[in-house]
């Protein structure tokens, strides 16, 4: 069995994108797959990896426009937590949670699964009612969460402020065993894992058309030419819209560019995430030492990739007051990421009005940490036309006011 060091994730890295180049110029393969994912992000291939691990489904081709990993899953700031109101949500994220203990043996990879634990700050008498409310409904559901007091909060995070003027904390929703892993890690393990299997992972491949037969999916057009196949996922995050245009649907989705930056590396300060909901910023450090900084979406639906000033300004004014030191902090870079939001801020996990063409979206600021339940649910649905933790997330579901409301657990978190 093959041993993979943190170090050889650059490697593995640069396997992939020799395959990328490799791809970019050659037409694209003449055979039938069982199924296409449409989509390498980390929810298209542990989808795939589902697919061939759970249901012995292995003639699958995952198709990618730009890079492994290169959306949001290589971009988001990696928190991982499952401490949400509504229990089809608990299920799902907590299910994810629990394959991210043991994903690093799973694939044989080291994803760098970090249970370092995960802190939402209560700054105000809503927040902590609220909050209170989640803890409850996490204990129902099997979810290890508490409320903590002030006390215990500088206990756990010895540089916080929480007399703050404006906004002093009052507490906080703690889940011990949330916490972060390596984004782009866990897309390579997954790929790696797929590769293993046969699959083909094809890079530089933007599918450009949905090719049906009558109100039945046969294949897509691509850059690189035709693929035909059986089932067809779509799993393109911000993009989702786009490709359902192409089926001949809507999608209750909008896409809007949401920003994060990090520090220059400093010394071990702060080992646990910190998120504050109020004044809207997010913190946890990095091993490399950069203090990872969440900020927010932009006010207007766009599919831009970059970061820009004005929300650097926002997010550390709204973050300085708690933690007085970052104002002694030079930035390292920022960047954008493209995420699809749904109305009730819930993921659709679905079938479509198109046959054997499925779609996972939807999961917006807030689906790195759902990455593994996710794909192991798309992939049930799309072996066995059902799947229990995907019932509820029907893109049929606005329609019917069956809303599954996470706008306070997930509307501006991550
Ligand atoms: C700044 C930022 C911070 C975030 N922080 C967190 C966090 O802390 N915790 C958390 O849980 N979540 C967070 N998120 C959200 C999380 O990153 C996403 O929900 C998740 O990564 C979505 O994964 P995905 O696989 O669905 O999408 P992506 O990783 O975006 O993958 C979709 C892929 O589809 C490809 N694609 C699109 N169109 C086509 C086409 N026509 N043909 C072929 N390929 C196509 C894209 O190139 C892309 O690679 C954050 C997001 C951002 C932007």
């Amino acid at each position: 069995m093959r041993r993979y060091s943190a170090f050889a994730i650059a490697r593995e890295g640069a396997r992939y994108h020799t395959g990328w180049e490799r791809a970019w110029k050659s037409p694209a393969p003449k055979k039938r797959y069982d199924a296409i994912i449409v989509g390498a992000g980390g929810h298209g291939l542990a989808t795939a990896y589902y697919l061939g691990k759970n249901h012995g489904i292995k003639n699958v081709a995952i198709l990618e426009k730009g890079w492994l990993g290169g959306g949001n899953t290589g971009r988001n700031t990696t928190i991982i937590r499952s401490n949400y109101l509504q229990d089809p949500s608990a299920a799902i994220y907590e299910k994810a949670r629990s394959l991210y203990e043991t994903m690093s043996q799973d694939l044989n990879y080291n994803v760098m699964f970090s249970p370092r634990g995960v802190m939402m700050l209560a700054q105000t008498e809503h927040e902590i009612r609220g909050y209170e409310r989640t803890a409850h409904a996490n204990a129902l559901q099997g979810v290890a969460t508490e409320f903590i007091s002030p006390q215990r909060v500088k206990e756990l995070v010895p540089i916080i402020n929480i007399h703050g003027p404006r906004y002093p904390v009052l507490g906080a929703l703690w889940q011990p065993r949330g916490g972060t892993a390596r984004h782009d890690a866990v897309a390579w393990g997954y790929a790696r894992a797929c590769s293993d299997m046969g699959m083909d992972i094809i890079q530089q491949c933007e599918v450009t058309g949905v090719r049906r037969d009558g109100n039945k999916v046969i294949g897509v057009d691509t850059t690189n030419g035709t693929i035909d196949c059986d089932k067809l996922g779509v799993v393109v995050a911000g993009h989702s819209g786009v490709l359902a245009d192409m089926a001949g649907f809507r999608l209750p989705i909008e896409s809007v560019a949401l920003q994060a930056l990090v520090s220059e590396p400093i010394k071990p300060c702060m080992d646990v995430v910190v998120m504050a909901n109020t004044v809207h910023g997010y913190m946890s450090q990095s091993d490399k030492g950069e203090m990872v900084i969440g900020g927010g979406a932009d006010g207007y639906n766009n599919y831009t990739q970059r970061g820009s000033f004005h929300h650097i300004e926002e997010t550390v004014r709204a973050l300085v007051e708690t933690f007085p030191m970052i104002s002694r902090l030079k930035m390292l870079r920022q960047w954008g990421g493209i995420v699809d939001m749904t109305g009730d801020r819930s993921p659709i996990i679905s079938r479509t009005p198109v046959e054997n063409m499925f779609i996972n979206c939807g999961w917006g600021t807030g689906g790195f940490k759902a990455i593994p339940g996710s794909g192991w649910a798309m992939a049930e649905l799309m072996a066995k036309g059902a799947s229990p933790l995907a019932d509820e997330f029907t893109m049929w579901r606005f329609g019917e006011g069956k809303f599954i409301d996470e706008s306070v657990a997930a509307g501006v978190a991550h």
